[in-house]
């Protein structure tokens, strides 16, 4: 990839602020309109939530309605753009084992509506077939929709794709500390544009906090794992369990999850109160990505509880007949929350602030890149 050394002195269309998947998806649609581009990135490359994910594009199990859409019309961009950018799509679908009849309820209601029309319940030669390495349930939903790439490597891939394929200009190492169009004042300079969105994800401090305020959201910090199966076998699907069908609000806000809802909140109070549901999801390797946590507290503190790594792996094994595995790597990730799904504002004219408030952005952030290009473009 070509990163510019010197700030230039083109006038850009538009200059996006952050290198993560929402400022990497918006640089995308505004060189889909005939916009040129620059993209300023602070770090050498982003480090935050865009690749500390799992690289699992969600359609089921997101909200109802728009960002359901949202995911759907991501996901088909996911889909034609990674065989360009050399990103590789480690496995596609999903599988949610259902445990017990309160959850069976809650897949059932799901099938019935819209966001069920291409998923099913598999007969139980499918699950002998496809997900062998299953515990018994009462069944498994599958949905046909979710991809999974390596989010570490992809969003570098992605840039690297912008770059050399669709003309877009990186200024990484570089910092964005106010705006002034057409003048964008960095760390290292000025740049020149006719429009400006800010894309800094969990960063609602440095540009426009009066704006990014009105988001009303909190940090929430996420555990996450890598693990080897001592025995090697071949996921076909990422994997989740009961614990996502009272999690992910598709599925949670349907009026028969109150059921279950308030039965783990019963019988699983750790998990619950420590916002534990299981994904699952493999790399090229055999290892396995499993998560997560969810500490909505805002302390975004580098300190990490071992009860919760606890609580997923318990999960884990209660639903996965995998033997051991070793625990090879830690760490943990933070993005804004908010009863809001997204949010997105034009401070002034030509800028416009955009934002995922609901730790989805993987899934849905080709269709918001594209929001807030279409909105900047109103702006003026
Ligand atoms: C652990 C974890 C697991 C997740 N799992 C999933 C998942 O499976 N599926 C899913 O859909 N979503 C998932 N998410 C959510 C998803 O990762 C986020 O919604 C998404 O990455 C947000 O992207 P972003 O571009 O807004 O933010 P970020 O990735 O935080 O990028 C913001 C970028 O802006 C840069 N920046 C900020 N300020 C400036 C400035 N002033 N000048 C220059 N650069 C600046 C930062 O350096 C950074 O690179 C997960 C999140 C976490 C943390």
């Amino acid at each position: 990839m070509k990163l510019m050394t010197e700030l230039s002195d083109k006038h850009y269309d538009v200059v996006v602020v952050g290198g993560g998947i929402v400022g990497l998806a918006s640089a995308y649609a505004a060189v889909k309109k005939g916009l040129s581009v620059a993209l300023v990135e602070r770090e050498s490359q982003n480090k935050d939530a865009s690749v500390r994910n799992f690289g699992f594009v969600t359609v089921s199990g997101q909200r109802r309605g728009e960002h359901w859409q949202r995911a759907m019309h991501s996901r088909n961009i996911w889909a034609e753009i990674a065989p360009q950018a050399g990103i590789e799509v480690e496995h596609s679908g999903l599988h949610m084992l259902i445990q017990r009849p309160e959850a069976m309820s809650v897949a059932e209601a799901f099938l019935k509506t819209e966001m069920g029309e291409s998923c099913h319940l598999l007969s139980q030669a499918e699950m002998n077939e496809q997900a062998p390495y299953l515990k018994e349930g009462l069944g498994v939903l599958y949905s046909p929709h979710e991809l999974r790439v390596e989010s570490n490597t992809a969003i570098g891939k992605l840039a690297h794709w912008l770059n050399q394929s669709q003309g877009v200009d990186f200024y990484n190492k570089t910092a964005v500390h106010s705006i002034e169009l057409p003048v964008v004042h960095t760390s290292r300079g000025t740049l020149h544009a006719r429009y400006c969105v800010v894309c800094s994800g969990s960063d609602l401090h440095s540009l426009y906090p009066d704006t990014l305020a009105q988001a009303n959201a909190t940090l929430c910090t996420l555990n996450m794992m890598r693990v080897m199966p001592k025995t090697s076998f071949k996921l076909n699907a990422a994997v989740m369990s009961d614990l996502s069908f009272a999690r992910y609000d598709g599925f949670a806000q349907l009026p028969e999850a109150k059921g279950l809802i308030h039965l783990l909140d019963d019988i699983q109070p750790a998990e619950r109160k420590a916002g534990v549901h299981l994904i699952v999801v493999q790399s090229l390797d055999g290892s396995l990505i499993i998560g997560d946590s969810h500490d909505y507290s805002d302390k975004e503190l580098p300190f990490r509880d071992s009860y919760q790594d606890d609580l997923i792996l318990k999960e884990f094994h209660q639903i996965m007949n995998v033997g051991e595995v070793d625990i090879i790597q830690h760490w943990s990730g933070v993005y804004p929350s908010a009863e809001n799904v997204v949010f997105k504002a034009s401070p002034e004219k030509g800028v416009v602030v955009g934002s995922i408030t609901s730790g989805t952005g993987a899934s849905t952030g080709f269709a918001f890149g594209e929001e807030l290009i279409n909105l900047v473009l109103e702006s003026k």
